[in-house]
C-alpha cells in the first residue's frame, strides 16, 4: 500500500483554460497516509470521478503530479500503477466460479497456488461469501455479484491503494449498512489504502477515517466526520452533512457582535475581527446546537416559531429570524408553542464565515 500525494495538481477537460472556471478540479496540495481510509464526498459534477481517474490513470492531469510513495506516476497509465478499482456496477466473470473470480486477480499476477487459495478463503470469509464459492457466478443476485466485484479490489495485498467508485449503488439499502460496516472492518483488519467516491453523507461517514469534501471542483475540507460537523471550514460543508444542514444566516459585524434582521448577538472574542470588511459575512450553527428560550435572554434573537414537527426520536422546530428559515433539532421530548420566541445560539458553537470560508 501506498502514500499518495498530489504536488499543485488541477485538471482541465479544455486545451486552454484561462478562468477558474475552466477547471473541473481546482489546484490540490495534498497528501494521503498509506494504510488510511478516504472519502471523497461532494454532489454530481464536483469533480470526485475526475480526481479518481487521476489517481488510477484512466485521466492524465492538465497540471501538477501525482506521486506514489514519492515515486512520481503522472505520466504513467494505469496497468503501471498497481490499483485495483470497483465499479458501481459489478465487474465479474458469469461463467467462472465465485472463487475463480476471487482468485483471477492474483493468478493473473502469478501468486502461488496455496497463496491464492488462502487469500481467496480469507476474503471470502470477510465478505461472508465462504459457502457461495464453488457457485457460479452467472445465476447470482446483483447484490453477490457485487460483493464479488469488493472481494476481486481487495484480494491483492500488493496493490498502492483500492478505488471504490459509488460502489453500494445496486445493493438493496437493507444490506448496505452491512457492507459499509464491513468494508470499514476490512479495512481496520487489512489496513489498505481506501479511496472511496460517494455523494451519500452516511456512505462516507461511517466508512472513512478521513473524508475529504468537494464543491465545484475544489476540496473545500478534509476532516474525520466529528470535524466536518462541529467545526465545517466552509458553508457547503455545513449545508451537504447534516440532516437538517447548518442554518446560514446572513449578518454583518460590528465591535464583536453580529448584526442579523436588525438584531445583535455577541461573538467570541476577536472573531469579528478576522472579517475583511462586511461583504459575504454569514453565521452558521447547527440545528442541534440552537436552543430555544420563551424569554428574551443575552445571547439570543427573538424569531418567530412556525411549526415543531415530530420526527420519531427527534422533533423539528422551524423559526423565521428575518427572512431566513431557520430549524432546531431537539429531543424527542421537548414542547415549543408557536408564535414569538428566542432562539439562543450557544457562543462556543457559532461559526462565522466570509465568502464561504471559515474564520478562526
Ligand atoms: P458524478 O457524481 O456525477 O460522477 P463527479 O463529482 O464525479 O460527478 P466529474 O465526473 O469528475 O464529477 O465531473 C467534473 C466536471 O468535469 C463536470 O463539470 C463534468 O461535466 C466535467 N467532465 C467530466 N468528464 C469530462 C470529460 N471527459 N470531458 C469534458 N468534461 C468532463
Amino acid at each position: 500500500m501506498a502514500q499518495i500525494e498530489f504536488q499543485n495538481l488541477a485538471h482541465s477537460y479544455q486545451t486552454n483554460p484561462t478562468q477558474p472556471k475552466d477547471f473541473a478540479l481546482q489546484q490540490i496540495e495534498l497528501t494521503w497516509r498509506d494504510g488510511g481510509a478516504y472519502a471523497l464526498l461532494g454532489p454530481s459534477g464536483c469533480g470526485k470521478t475526475t480526481l479518481l481517474n487521476i489517481i488510477s490513470g484512466l485521466v492524465r492531469p492538465s497540471h501538477g503530479r501525482v506521486l506514489f510513495d514519492g515515486a512520481d506516476m503522472t505520466e504513467l497509465p494505469t496497468e503501471k500503477r498497481n490499483i485495483a478499482q470497483v465499479f458501481q456496477f459489478p465487474v465479474i466473470y458469469d461463467t467462472m466460479s465465485v472463487f475463480d473470480n476471487l482468485a483471477f486477480p492474483l493468478r493473473n499476477r502469478g501468486v502461488r497456488q496455496l497463496e491464492t487459495k488462502k487469500r481467496v478463503e480469507e476474503i471470502a470469509e470477510l465478505l461472508e461469501l465462504s459457502s457461495d464459492l464453488k457457485i457460479r457466478a452467472s445465476g447470482l443476485s446483483a447484490d453477490i455479484k457485487q460483493k464479488i466485484s469488493l472481494g476481486r479490489g481487495l484480494v491483492r495485498s500488493d496493490v498502492a491503494a483500492i478505488l471504490f467508485d459509488e460502489p453500494l449503488t445496486v445493493i438493496d439499502p437493507n444490506l448496505k449498512w452491512q457492507l459499509r460496516s464491513k468494508l470499514k472492518q476490512i479495512h481496520q483488519q487489512l489496513k489498505l489504502t481506501l479511496i472511496y467516491v460517494t455523494h451519500d453523507q452516511i456512505e462516507a461517514l461511517t466508512f472513512a477515517d478521513s473524508v475529504v469534501v468537494m464543491f465545484d471542483g475544489a476540496i473545500v475540507q478534509v476532516g474525520t466526520p466529528q470535524e466536518l460537523f462541529e467545526r465545517p471550514a466552509h458553508t457547503f460543508v455545513g449545508y451537504f452533512i447534516g440532516s437538517p444542514g447548518m442554518n446560514l444566516l446572513e449578518c454583518t459585524v460590528e465591535n464583536n457582535q453580529a448584526l442579523i434582521a436588525g438584531q445583535r448577538l455577541p461573538l467570541a472574542p476577536g472573531l469579528a475581527q478576522k472579517a475583511t470588511g462586511n461583504s459575504n459575512l454569514m453565521l452558521g450553527i447547527r440545528p442541534e446546537f440552537l436552543g430555544y428560550s420563551p424569554t428574551a435572554q443575552a445571547g439570543a434573537l427573538e424569531a418567530i416559531f412556525e411549526r415543531l414537527d415530530d420526527l420519531g426520536n427527534y422533533k423539528i422546530a422551524t423559526a423565521q429570524l428575518g427572512t431566513t428559515q431557520v430549524k432546531l433539532k431537539l429531543a424527542e421530548d421537548s414542547q415549543i408553542p408557536t408564535g414569538t420566541g428566542w432562539l439562543v445560539f450557544p457562543p462556543e458553537r457559532l461559526m462565522l464565515y466570509q465568502d464561504g470560508k471559515a474564520l478562526h
